[in-house]
């Protein structure tokens, strides 16, 4: 699991930058307090070890952000860290939208499938392909004469992604880099 660009303001249960008031030193040592007791072992009476651990995990956590936090020097450096991670989540989020604008849009059914190798995507049994470990892949061909290739563990991974009945995904044509949306039913 990643951890949250904003864990030591999460951990404390405090809003993260960028703040319209500054956060006071009470405020902070407030929500320490707090998240301590909430947190504490000793407040954890029960037999699960694993509670436990998790619990003095926390504190340490905890104790961690009080440090950083409470400090103005650390605590700037903190939020200057975050405003980054932020700005590069958007950068990438404004990439993928502008790669969905321009990719045309597709059905899977408008693939072929087969059992290819994947090494040298041969969708034929050629005789350089012999030993090669396949596996079940759709494949449509480019205007530049390479081909789109959608795998199984492809579908499987974006599926998680969609709730509804229909799927969609992104595949780059390993040649010429252009992009196609690839819709897809989910069964
Ligand atoms: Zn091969
Ligand atoms: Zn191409």
């Amino acid at each position: 699991m990643a951890i949250s660009p904003t864990l030591y303001y999460d951990v404390l249960g405090l809003p993260p930058p960028p703040h319209s008031i500054a956060l006071a030193p009470e405020v902070i040592r407030k929500a320490y307090h707090a998240a301590l007791l909430r947190h504490h072992p000793d407040k954890n009476i029960s037999d699960d070890a694993v509670l436990t651990l998790y619990s003095s995990e926390m504190v340490d956590c905890i104790v961690k952000a009080y440090n950083i936090l409470s400090s103005p020097d650390l605590r700037a450096e903190y939020d200057k860290v975050i405003m980054q991670k932020r700005k590069l989540l958007n950068d990438e989020s404004e990439y993928t939208s502008r790669i969905i604008a321009q990719a045309d849009l597709v059905d899977l059914d408008d693939f072929d499938s087969a059992e290819m190798c994947l090494k040298h995507r041969i969708p034929e049994n050629e005789s350089i392909c012999e030993t090669c470990e396949r596996e079940e892949v759709w494949y449509k061909e480019c205007r530049c004469g390479d081909v789109y290739l959608i795998t199984e563990s492809m579908l499987v991974e974006v599926s998680s992604h969609f709730k509804g009945e229909d799927g969609e995904v992104l595949v780059q044509c390993p040649r010429c880099s252009t992009w196609l949306r690839v819709l897809f039913a989910i069964s």
